[in-house]
């Protein structure tokens, strides 16, 4: 048999598009090779726009997810600023008219409240089946698979979101070694955080500070030698050394907990389509986590990927046309995501002395001038369309 669409990865980004498409009439089918209500990754608190919210309200998983102890916590204010130089930025949810300018969510509760909602749908989610290769011809996509009865899938489209990409046939991808780590761990303080996450630039790399339940959520940048120490620190030192390099911004930081560190890379997929396949997700673009937009660009490659397949008839599923639109629709949201986040990276992500004088500047006009501080921050939450 001929699925429409098979989806390979129910990460957060598969899931989601699964949920978008469960209430036509497309026969949808789903590989995962993980248990039901169990997450792939560690946890981790994934930064969610204000866009984000708006999808899952629409998929009718933000409420639950929002009611579940600790799950979101909203982001009220970002403070940025730079250490050893002039020039700050703050952004206000007030200040656009909204509750929050983002959420801070755990990947654990994001995936339970997805997998939960698609048991009552027609979805038919195969966990426990992990995909081997993706290949498409004329007629159909084929899945090969590993687990679970059979050992092929057959769809006129298939979509990759396996985080990694590393199952799909002839799409390569580029590799960009930032040479640097993100340290993450909780962080607690002897003050209410009151939703304020703070972004700052340093001249070792950007250290991020995001509210998270009763504690900060840290993403500290750091050369993979300095974080080896900073991981094997005794806490006080390593707390101490967090509020030597964050300046008198935030501070009282009195505990830190679930120290561990992963490599900074810019992983790019040479292309989102091939014959029958889309890759969405971090699959297709794997980004540096400076300005929060990896998964919020997921999530959008989800949802309008599933808006394109609503639209289209099921005989032009999969077609040459219809991954064109696709792939045209996503063009400059996805461009301006990869090369904002890596122009971030290149203009703070270093200890260049010389540039914190524009940089200073920058920040500063961004801070005075409000149309241009509006159009930031909308594109920050909403994305590039
Ligand atoms: C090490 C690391 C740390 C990160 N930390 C943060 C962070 O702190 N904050 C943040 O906002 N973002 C973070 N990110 C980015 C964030 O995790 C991603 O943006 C998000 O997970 C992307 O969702 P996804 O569904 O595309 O992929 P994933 O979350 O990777 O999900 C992929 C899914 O595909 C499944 N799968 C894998 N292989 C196969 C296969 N062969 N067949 C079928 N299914 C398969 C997996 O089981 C999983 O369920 C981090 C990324 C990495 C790599």
């Amino acid at each position: 048999m001929t699925h429409d669409v098979a989806i390979v990865g129910a990460g957060p980004v598969g899931a989601t598009l699964a949920l978008a498409l469960a209430d036509s009439d497309l026969d949808v089918v789903v590989v995962d090779p993980r248990a039901a209500g169990e997450a792939a990754r560690t946890d981790r608190s994934l930064a969610l726009s204000h866009g984000a919210r708006l999808v899952f309200e629409r998929l009718g998983v933000w409420a639950g997810l929002a009611a579940t102890e600790g799950a979101v916590t909203p982001i009220v204010t970002i403070d940025v600023s730079q250490a050893r130089g002039f020039g700050a930025l703050t952004l206000d949810a007030g200040e656009q008219g909204l509750p929050a300018l983002g959420y801070v969510v755990s990947y654990r509760a994001l995936q339970c409240a997805l997998d939960a909602a698609l048991q009552s749908t027609q979805v038919a989610m195969r966990y426990g089946t992990a995909a081997r290769s993706v290949a498409g011809s004329a007629d159909a996509a084929k899945v090969e698979i590993d687990g679970g009865p059979g050992s092929a899938l057959n769809a006129r489209l298939a979509v990759v979101a396996d985080g990694a990409g590393s199952t799909i046939e002839g799409i390569a991808r580029t590799r960009r070694d930032y040479r640097q780590v993100a340290l993450v761990a909780a962080i607690t303080l002897s003050r209410p955080h009151e939703g304020v996450a703070y972004e700052r630039f340093t001249p070792d790399g950007p250290v991020a500070l995001l509210p998270e339940r009763d504690h900060y959520a840290l993403v500290w940048t750091q050369t993979p030698e300095r974080a080896a120490r900073l991981l094997d620190m005794p806490a006080a030192e390593f707390l101490a050394a967090l509020a030597a390099h964050f300046g008198r911004r935030s501070g009282g930081f009195t505990g830190v907990a679930k120290r561990r560190s992963f490599p900074l890379v810019l992983e790019v997929a040479t292309a989102t389509t091939a014959t029958r396949v889309a890759v969405i997700g971090n699959a297709a673009q794997a980004l540096h986590p400076i300005a929060g937009q990896g998964f919020n660009l997921g999530l959008r490659d989800a949802w309008e990927l599933a808006q394109t397949v609503l639209q289209s008839p099921r005989d032009d599923l999969g077609s040459a046309a219809m991954l064109d639109r696709h792939r045209r629709g996503r063009a400059l949201d996805r461009r301006a995501g990869i090369a904002f986040t890596h122009g971030l990276v290149q203009l703070f992500g270093n200890n260049r002395p010389w540039l914190s004088v524009p940089r200073g500047i920058g920040l500063a006009l961004l801070d005075a001038m409000p149309l241009a501080k509006r159009a930031f921050t909308r594109a920050m939450l909403f994305g590039i369309h």
